[in-house]
């Protein structure tokens, strides 16, 4: 059976886009680091809609933990692969520049960025083998454009960017695509904190975005039919920075 594996599936984008990539037949699994209600709770709406899904707790900045975490995955489904990857798992640790402690950077690289390079590089053999995959990673806005109190996050978005549009050519012709969708504001708990009333004064539809929003872009680019893209950034953004 092919899979979808969602990292950082618990809760907001990763949560709506685990129940899309549910909705469209895949069995997930979902990923987390340590919000284990919160995964349950993901898992539940997938199977009240009819769904399946499974949980798979793992650090992704851990190198070490990501190889455990799959390679007793894959010993436990012999006859199945992870054919769709979603790498979502992020943090933020806004600073100014000047003030950034050391950690606040190699976190958000760690998470963010090296995250993609320890679970894309263990799920590539399997679907190289197949000759069928799918890989979205989530970027930001703030990848694109770069964004005051962001350099590290920014960095690590920008980053993944670069390394979408490289992997896309090297795995195309065993059938994978690799795109990356840049979501502007989107209201998650990553963004509680901010103002929403003052920031939507810059986005163009007037709103931050809903997961879900998220969620339909991804879905599009695991399907069959959107095998002629890849290496692309799709925005979603609310038309912030087009
Ligand atoms: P969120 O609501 O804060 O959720 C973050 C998710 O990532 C949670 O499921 C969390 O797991 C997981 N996670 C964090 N660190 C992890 C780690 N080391 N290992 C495994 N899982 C980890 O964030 P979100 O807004 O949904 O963001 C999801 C992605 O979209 C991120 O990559 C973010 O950078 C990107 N993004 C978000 C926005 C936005 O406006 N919200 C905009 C652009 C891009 P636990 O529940 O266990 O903590």
């Amino acid at each position: 059976m092919k899979y979808a594996l969602v990292t950082g599936g618990s809760r907001g984008l990763g949560r709506a886009i685990s129940i899309r990539l549910a909705a469209q037949g895949y069995p997930v699994i979902i990923n987390f680091k340590s919000n284990a209600d919160a995964a349950a709770e993901t898992q539940r709406l997938i199977s009240e809609a009819g769904g399946q899904a499974e949980l798979l707790p793992f650090d992704v900045s851990d190198r070490q933990q990501v190889e455990e975490a799959l390679d007793g995955w894959m010993q436990q489904h012999p006859d199945d692969y992870i054919a769709v990857l979603v790498n979502n798992a992020g943090i933020r640790r806004d600073n100014l520049m000047v003030f950034m402690p050391d950690d606040d950077w190699n976190g958000v690289i760690d998470t963010n960025l090296n995250s993609f390079f320890y679970v894309t590089r263990r799920l590539l053999k399997g679907m190289m083998t197949k000759r069928w995959g799918r890989i979205i990673n989530v970027a930001s806005l703030s990848g694109l454009k770069g964004l005051a109190g962001q350099t590290n996050y920014s960095a690590a978005k920008a980053a993944l960017i670069g390394a979408t549009k490289a992997l896309a050519q090297e795995v195309a012709p065993r059938k994978i695509t690799v795109n990356a969708v840049a979501p502007g504001f989107i209201a998650t708990d990553m963004t509680s904190e901010l103002n929403e009333d003052e920031l939507k004064k810059m986005i163009p539809v007037g709103r931050f975005g809903r997961p879900e929003e998220v969620a339909a872009a991804v879905a599009f680019l695991a399907q069959e039919d959107a095998s002629y893209i890849t290496g692309n950034v799709i925005s979603i953004n609310g038309g912030l920075y087009t």
